[in-house]
């Protein structure tokens, strides 16, 4: 099953307009070092959003999230659960590749953070896929290791997050792809539980002359 939230063509060009003041923001030291920003990719309202850290090589090069070798096990695992790139929003906690791929610093993480807030309003996601520690504090602040709640369903409001290892780490760390595998088959279980189409109206009562005919037989 695969799920498209319906398009809105107002959010989409909130969104358009978010992704060009992010291509053009000086907020951080990380606008003198990166070849471009890169704020996010897909449809706009989304059912599923996923969270990475930051740009890397070939992102900052390509102005797209996800696009080297961690983008590729991504894709792989979200094609193990029926998904792909056109079925959610991509983003990442910095929209700018931090030299040599170093830790995001804590005020870039500050002066980014008003992108990823406004990310969520307009894309709306039910599911957020938080994509290692990075994003877990951004998103979850609080709730402990990723290597205790990897894989778990953790509500707030209307939102449900799932923190998974970040696609890179499984690359450094091959044992840590049995752990993606699996928690993306929970991911799936919990997507056709909380994405499942609300149940079909009962039907109406028959109006009451035809009720009473009916007895009649
Ligand atoms: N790692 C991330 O966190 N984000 C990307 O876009 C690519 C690699």
């Amino acid at each position: 099953m695969t799920w498209r939230a319906s398009k809105s063509p107002s959010a989409t060009s909130e969104l358009q307009q978010l992704h060009a003041e992010i291509r053009a923001c000086v907020k951080c030291g990380l606008h003198a070092t990166r070849t471009q920003a890169v704020p996010g990719d897909g449809p706009c309202p989304a059912d599923i959003m996923i969270v990475g850290e930051a740009p890397g090589f070939n992102e900052d090069r390509q102005g797209e999230p996800f696009v080297g070798a961690a983008g590729k096990l991504l894709d792989t695992l979200l094609a193990r659960i029926g998904l792909g790139r056109l079925d959610v929003y991509i983003t990442n906690v910095l929209k700018c590749r931090p030299p040599q791929n170093r830790d995001p610093m804590p005020n870039e993480v500050e002066s980014c953070s008003p992108y990823l807030a406004r990310q969520l309003a307009l894309i709306k996601p039910k599911v957020v896929l938080v994509l290692g520690r990075h994003a877990l504090e951004r998103l979850l602040p609080g709730q402990g290791s990723i290597s205790r709640i990897h894989g778990s369903l953790i509500r707030r409001g209307d939102v449900a997050y799932v923190p998974l290892y970040h696609p890179a780490a499984a690359l450094h760390n091959g044992a840590l792809v049995a752990d993606l595998e699996h928690d993306f088959d929970r991911v799936k279980q919990y997507l056709d539980r909380l994405l499942a189409p609300p149940p079909p109206p009962p039907p109406a009562p028959a109006p009451k002359q035809e009720a009473e005919q009916l007895n009649l037989l």
